[in-house]
């Protein structure tokens, strides 16, 4: 395919994976043994948003287009719980998930064992693994897709326009990207920036579940449908789960849209605010002061 229409096929595919549509290419059907999680007892304290969250949802970076400016929650908007969503999800981990846990594993030896890696067709294409960043005592985690042209180049993770939104966001939760953990499921930047493969998520995740094992954060966070639907084992949009707690191998997990959406439809930052501050709850977080 001519490379601007492949462009323009991926940009589609990308947008209708954001709304939840697809994804096209996998097996459609949801595991017999997967459980539906209601949303847990943490969102139940989370619906009221204090009056400092609904001042922070309009905080604004004047002049910034990046700016990660929250349409303010109506308290209305807040208080009514979505209705648990007709979603499978698998929650536990497998026997072969559980039994997977590496004793005395820590990141420069995932790292290490990453190597030069040449296990997936990605490799092919990248100047650099980009393995992740932020603190490995970090309660919170934030998992991408996987790399873009700005991060490839640098060999770190969010470095691009949707990089600078996502520490805008971070930041508006009262945190510094320092105090996070920030990675992807696929550690090597896929060509024209195209949906990771199934079978490039098949080899690159293991490292994925072993940094989580590694940092056993309070929170993930998963940023869009890739993040989300590999972690949660399922093939669901991410409309139909996005701001529901899950369980995942002990840590809280949520999913929100990816910031890259976010660039896309500014008008779904207010629904990823809402997101964010069900996290800072758990976390007991104050959002940024201006
Ligand atoms: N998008 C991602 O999912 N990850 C990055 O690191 C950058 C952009």
């Amino acid at each position: 395919m001519e490379p601007g229409n492949r462009a323009r096929v991926e940009a589609w595919l990308r947008y209708g994976s954001d709304l939840g549509l697809g994804p096209y290419y996998r097996d459609r059907a949801v595991p017999e043994t997967a459980v539906m999680t209601a949303p847990g007892a943490a969102t139940e304290s989370l619906n009221q948003p204090s009056q400092a969250m609904a001042a922070a949802a309009g905080q604004t970076d004047a002049g910034s287009t990046l700016a990660f400016a929250q349409p303010a929650v109506s308290p209305a908007a807040s208080v009514s719980p979505r209705s648990s969503p007709a979603v499978s999800l698998a929650q536990e981990p497998s026997l072969f998930e559980a039994s997977d846990r590496i004793e005395g594993d820590t990141l420069d030896l995932i790292r290490e064992t990453i190597g030069d890696c040449t296990r997936c067709r990605l490799h092919k294409g990248r100047t650099n693994i980009v393995f992740g960043v932020g603190s490995m005592k970090a309660q919170l985690v934030f998992v991408g897709e996987g790399p873009g042209r700005d991060e490839d180049i640098k060999g770190e993770p969010f470095v691009g326009r949707a990089g600078k939104l996502l520490t805008q966001m971070i930041e508006a939760m009262g945190l510094r990207r320092e105090d996070v953990y920030i990675c992807n499921v696929v550690k090597c930047r896929p060509p024209e920036n195209r949906l990771p493969e199934k079978d490039e998520i098949t080899t690159c995740s293991p490292f994925l579940f072993r940094q989580i094992d590694v940092i056993r954060p309070k929170v993930i966070c998963c940023l869009g449908s890739c993040a989300s639907q590999t972690l949660l084992q399922t093939t669901q949009g991410i409309s139909r789960f996005r701001g529901e707690w899950f369980d995942f191998r002990g840590s809280k997990l949520i999913a929100t849209y990816h910031p890259a959406y976010l660039l896309r439809n500014p008008n779904a930052k207010g629904e990823v605010w809402k997101d964010l501050q069900k996290v800072m709850a758990v976390l007991g977080l104050q959002p940024k002061r201006k």
